[in-house]
């Protein structure tokens, strides 16, 4: 199955099925994963930056430690002078991807998106400018990537429709989220989509469905990592998703996308201390160091003990620059564009 996968890009709905549900084929699968990501990307690491710009929302994701009902947390903006701070300090030390996230931020009007996604594309015109900020329109898509936004992450979280259902409020839908994803592609941007695993109520034909969406899809980066919960959340008691399905996943995906960005995340790295290495050993080729300020990391708590919120954007760098050095694999100082990137318009 593992040569057939690695060669045909594809497998049958039971073929997977039989991958996903046993851990008999890992140590195969992650050689081969492995193997897939040094013919295409050699021992590339690509860096982003991330900076996590608003921790307001206007959804109510029932995962989520920063939804609209968590009173408890203190909620923060960074101006554009803290934003642009943030990008000077990533500059100096090597990064050329800048990634924008925040929560879906009325405040953040196509305005002010636009004016702080120039004044970035200005003064680093080497740069590229990611924005991780949701669901929005066409129109509003098409105006950022005028400004000089390249990237969007946008997790389709689950493309098993009734799935979705479970994990966000009647309010959000599965096929609005796939629908922006498609607009997105159509104007041109690289796009980035993903999932948790072992979200609740997730079940092996949610995964499937998802890797047949991805199919359909062809995005150039996809973010997955482990479901963890926090405990303002409805899902406060629900168990973490598991390593090993999360590793076996990246594997197949490496070898369903050779081409594709696969980063190994901060949420793997919370489940395990040393899940980020696996993550890069099974396929994985981008790490997401936090470029924001120290002062805010603590209030963007998607989740529960989330690492690396107290040091430095250097001492993080120097970090996962030991790490990924561990296992063999150097981190390049590049914008790290996806091979499978092809504009489409
Ligand atoms: S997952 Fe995103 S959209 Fe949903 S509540 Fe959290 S920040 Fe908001």
């Amino acid at each position: 199955m593992i040569k057939a996968l690695r060669q045909d890009r594809d497998l049958s709905d039971e073929q997977f099925r039989a991958l996903l549900e046993t851990d008999a084929y890992d140590a195969e699968l992650k050689a081969a994963a492995h193997a897939v990501r040094l013919e295409h990307y050699g021992t590339d690491v690509y860096l982003r930056g991330l900076i996590e710009f608003t921790n307001y929302c206007k959804n109510n994701c029932l995962y989520c430690g920063i939804r609209r009902g968590n009173q408890k947390i203190r909620r923060y903006r960074l101006s554009e002078d803290e934003i642009l701070g943030c990008c000077a300090e990533g500059y100096a030390l090597g990064y050329r991807t800048f990634v924008l996230q925040g929560g879906e931020d009325p405040y953040f009007t196509d305005e002010r998106i636009c004016s702080i996604v120039s004044a970035i594309h200005s003064r680093y015109p080497d740069c590229a400018i990611t924005l991780s900020i949701g669901e929005r329109s066409h129109e509003s898509y098409h105006a950022y990537f005028e400004a000089g936004a390249e990237r969007y992450l946008l997790r389709h979280e689950t493309a098993d429709p009734v799935h979705y259902a479970k994990l966000h409020p009647s309010d959000m839908s599965c096929e609005h989220r796939q629908q922006c994803l498609f607009d997105l592609k159509h104007i041109g941007y690289q796009v980035g989509a993903g999932l948790m695993v072992g979200s609740p109520f997730q079940t092996t034909d949610c995964l499937i469905a998802d890797l047949r969406f991805l199919q359909k899809l062809q995005p150039d980066m996809i973010g997955i990592g482990p479901f963890l919960s926090h405990k303002d959340t409805p899902f406060r008691d629900e168990p973490s998703g598991d390593l090993k399905l999360t590793l076996r996943l990246l594997g197949i995906l490496r070898l369903m996308f050779p081409d594709v960005l696969l980063p190994a995340t901060t949420a793997l790295g919370t489940l395990h201390p040393l899940g980020r290495e696996m993550g890069l050993q099974t396929g994985g080729n981008v790490v997401m160091p936090n470029l924001s300020p120290t002062a805010v990391r603590e209030q963007y708590m998607l989740y529960d003990n989330k690492i690396c919120t107290g040091e430095e954007s250097a001492q993080c760098k120097g970090c996962l620059e030991r790490r990924v050095e561990s296992i063999g694999l150097h981190i390049v100082s590049s914008r790290g564009d996806a091979k499978c990137f092809r504009r489409s318009v």
